[in-house]
């Protein structure tokens, strides 16, 4: 199989390139580095099946890529630090950068199409767990909009090519994700408590710490966005990709000390505008329709998270 993957320099897109080079398939990712890391990728980047084109998805003119079999479409700046410093090109990427590769894949009769969209979709929700069918509570033009709107944007712009020209489009929200090749420095609440413990500095939680995320280890992450991706009769289809294990920041703070036996102390700061009090996904769809759940337990994750962060 051949594999496109736009973002394919980030966290997730590069366990993503990875897992598909495991299973010999040809894989081009084109990443504009923004956000992405060419050390994400260093170990894949000599790799015959491998090909890495450093271009901003926008302009990137696709024809230079024969047709795929799947494309992921991943780029997008995504931790809540860069929603301030990159609101434009968030906006920008997930707007006129997937009408770009919409019309790739239009032109190209490339077979199938997954956008990764989020659960900010459903913004500070007022339904708790979150199924696919709630609309979201989301404010159009706060801080966190850039990211939001544009997820909903995407959204929107792929069911309108699904509707108007057939294509056969898949739409994953991807809830929060952890795990090795996240960036040490992008202000995520998992990666900044693990590099914060090991290095015995102050533990940041924002808030009280009883606001919930729940969290999904990157191998359970790529294994639902890979089935989304190669399961046949999914056109149109929305699905949460998530672990639904439910955890109050606090908790976290005092799991990932716990683990990584820290003596960082636990401080409290002001928590950022719009910041999503509960999230839990409904996984009943993904599990129906690609047989997946998620199988990791946030302490082996953890601990894997942790072994990686020391590593580097
Ligand atoms: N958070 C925190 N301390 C940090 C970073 C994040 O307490 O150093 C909180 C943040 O306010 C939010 C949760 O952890 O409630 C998850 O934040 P993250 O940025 O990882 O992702 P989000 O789910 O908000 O997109």
């Amino acid at each position: 199989m051949r594999i496109l993957i736009t973002g394919g320099a980030g966290f997730i897109g590069s366990n993503l390139a990875k897992f598909h080079l495991n299973k010999n398939d040809d894989v081009i990712v084109v990443d504009n580095l923004i956000t992405g890391k060419k050390k994400n990728i260093e170990k894949i980047l000599n790799h015959p099946n491998f090909k890495f084109i450093e271009k901003d998805i926008i302009s990137f003119r696709f024809e230079e890529i024969p047709p795929v079999d799947v494309i992921y479409h991943l780029a997008s700046p995504a931790s809540p630090p860069y929603f301030k410093k990159l609101a434009i090109e968030i906006l920008m990427v997930n707007s006129v950068g997937t009408k770009n590769v919409l019309d790739y894949v239009k032109r190209s009769k490339s077979k199938r199409f997954v956008f990764s969209s989020s659960s900010e979709v459903y913004g500070d929700p007022k339904i708790h767990p979150q199924p696919e069918s709630y609309w979201g509570n989301v404010n159009p033009n706060g801080y966190r909009s850039c990211y939001d709107e544009a997820k909903r944007f995407g959204e929107s712009l792929i069911m309108s090519y699904v509707r108007t020209f057939g294509l056969d489009c898949r739409i994953v929200r991807v809830f929060n994700t952890y795990g090795p090749y996240m960036d040490p420095k992008d202000g995520r609440v998992v990666s900044s408590f693990i590099n914060q413990a090991i290095g015995n500095q102050p533990i940041t939680v924002y808030g009280s710490g009883n606001q919930t995320r729940s969290f999904c280890f990157v191998d359970d992450m790529v294994q639902g966005i890979h089935l989304a991706g190669n399961t046949s009769g999914l056109s149109g289809k929305v699905m949460n990709i998530g672990n639904p294990t439910e955890f109050t920041v606090l908790e976290i703070a005092k799991k990932i000390k716990e683990l990584t036996k820290s003596s960082s102390k636990i401080i409290f700061r002001s928590i950022p505008p719009d910041d999503p009090k509960r999230r839990k996904p409904v996984i009943k769809v993904a599990k129906k329709l690609l047989g997946w759940e998620p199988k990791i337990s946030l302490d082996e994750g953890l601990k894997k998270t942790i072994q990686y962060y020391q590593n580097l």
